[in-house]
């Protein structure tokens, strides 16, 4: 590490109760909720307030379910993103239209860009008592006797180094997430397969809901989001990545859109293109213990599932709000519930996920991991709906890890 631990933020406070390592879908969600649960936390993370990562954001049920509860979901109304109140599953010329019923609190799905939705969540934290600062990349972890860890490293961009210590660490750094590393966080569970993205944004594209279209060995999909824009990706097996995608990623985009979906290749060159294309080459997915000695992981950084499922913000807020509760009983046991809460649903979310990620599949094979994959979402929705309900946090952890619990529950 270098230079002096003095010059840092003197703003920030030495010690907390909860340091989180992350602040976006994960890391300001778990602050918030924390905080509004009477913790001590400071969020950090390395990059800017409000800035773009790569995703296509768009938001499940329980997603949405989760920021109007919150208080947060009309914010994001106001501010311009639609809501989205049907989604086309379409397989070859088969289409198969959803109307997304009112349930939970909810009219419809949304999609907002994150410039919006991580900078909505750290205004919610920081409102809820939360220090989040940006700009602050976590260097190191501080152990303790036993080699429990108690805190963290942290340098700013003029190298300027400053130790914080807390009760507990939270890595909510994503895919690639340092303290999963250096805590040694086991892998409980892997993918097999990983699917490659490539996406950009058009205005004037004339599609109101969410739109999934499957053919053999790729598919697209079309998600309104803010400010009259739509997200428009397509999606392969990893390995047409480098040879197809990556020597021209404009004209493999068109090639592959119009091997999907010939309607959607006319009208987006009726629309009009903003910005450039973004691409993901494609990693397996991952799942990894949720925590150790002083350390914990929510989001990505501990349950890594392929984007072709459109459900890791779903899954990083469901899961903040499963971490805050356990972190807020202040007992170690409080963990062990969130991590088997966490992995009731997540192994099926993988395991659906990388199956639709092998792009080996007949329109029927698809067809049936997607109606697979709704179930196991209802039961989502369902179990966050009676956490809701749940007037105490520890009645709700209790019987969420029961075995009997909602998030448990077998689908009638
Ligand atoms: C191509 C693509 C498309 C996707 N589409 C969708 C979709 O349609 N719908 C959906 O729900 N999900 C989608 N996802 C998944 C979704 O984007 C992730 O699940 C989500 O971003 C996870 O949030 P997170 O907060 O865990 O991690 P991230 O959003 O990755 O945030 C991690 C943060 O940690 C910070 N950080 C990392 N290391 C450090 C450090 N050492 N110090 C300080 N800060 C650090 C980073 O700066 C970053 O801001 C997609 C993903 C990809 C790749």
């Amino acid at each position: 590490m270098n230079g002096s631990s003095a010059a840092l933020a003197p703003a920030l406070p030495e010690r907390v109760d909860v340091i989180i390592v992350g602040a976006r879908a994960a890391g300001a969600a778990t602050a918030m909720l924390a905080a509004r649960g009477g913790l001590d936390v400071l969020a950090v993370d390395r990059g800017g307030y409000g800035t773009d990562t790569l995703s296509t954001h768009a938001l499940m049920r329980g997603a949405v379910v989760q920021l109007a509860r919150w208080g947060l979901l009309d914010r994001l109304e106001r501010a311009g993103t639609p809501l989205v109140r049907r989604t086309t599953f379409a397989y070859g010329a088969l289409e198969i239209p959803v109307e997304i019923r009112p349930r939970g609190g909810i009219e419809g799905l949304c999609a907002p860009r994150r410039t919006r939705l991580d900078a909505l969540l750290v205004d919610a934290a920081r409102q809820a008592g939360a220090t989040v600062a940006h700009g602050l990349r976590c260097a190191g972890l501080v152990r303790g006797p036993g080699g429990r860890v108690r805190g963290v490293e942290l340098v700013d961009g003029a190298g300027r180094a400053r130790r914080v210590l807390a009760d507990r660490v939270v890595g909510a750094d994503g895919l690639r997430s340092g303290i999963a590393r250096e805590t040694g966080a086991a892998i409980r569970r892997r993918g097999a397969h990983a699917s490659g993205v490539v996406y950009g944004y058009w205005r004037g594209l004339g599609i109101e809901g969410y739109e999934w279209r499957y053919a053999p060995g790729a598919s697209t999909g079309a998600i309104p989001t803010d400010d009259g824009a739509t997200c428009v990706f397509v999606s392969f097996a990893r390995e047409r990545f480098r040879d197809e995608l990556a020597p021209d990623v404009a004209a493999g985009f068109a090639r592959i859109v119009a091997e999907v979906s010939p309607g959607l290749a006319a009208a987006l060159g009726r629309a009009e293109r903003r910005g450039g294309f973004r691409g993901f080459p494609g990693v397996p997915g991952c799942l990894r213990a949720a925590h150790g000695p002083g350390w914990a992981l929510v989001g990505d950084a501990g349950f890594f599932r392929d984007p072709i499922t459109a459900h890791g913000i779903t899954d990083a807020l469901r899961d903040a709000e499963l971490l805050a509760r356990a972190l807020a009983t202040g007992r170690e046991r409080s963990l062990v519930d969130y991590e088997q809460e966490r992995d009731a649903l997540a192994v099926e979310l993988l395991d659906l996920s990388d199956a639709v990620a092998a792009y080996d599949w007949s329109p029927e094979r698809v067809q049936e991991l997607h109606r697979q994959l709704s179930e196991v979402m209802k039961r989502e929705v369902r179990g966050l709906e009676a956490m809701a309900r749940a007037a105490e946090p520890d009645a709700a952890v209790a019987a969420l890890a029961s075995g009997a619990g909602p998030l448990q529950e077998k689908t009638k």
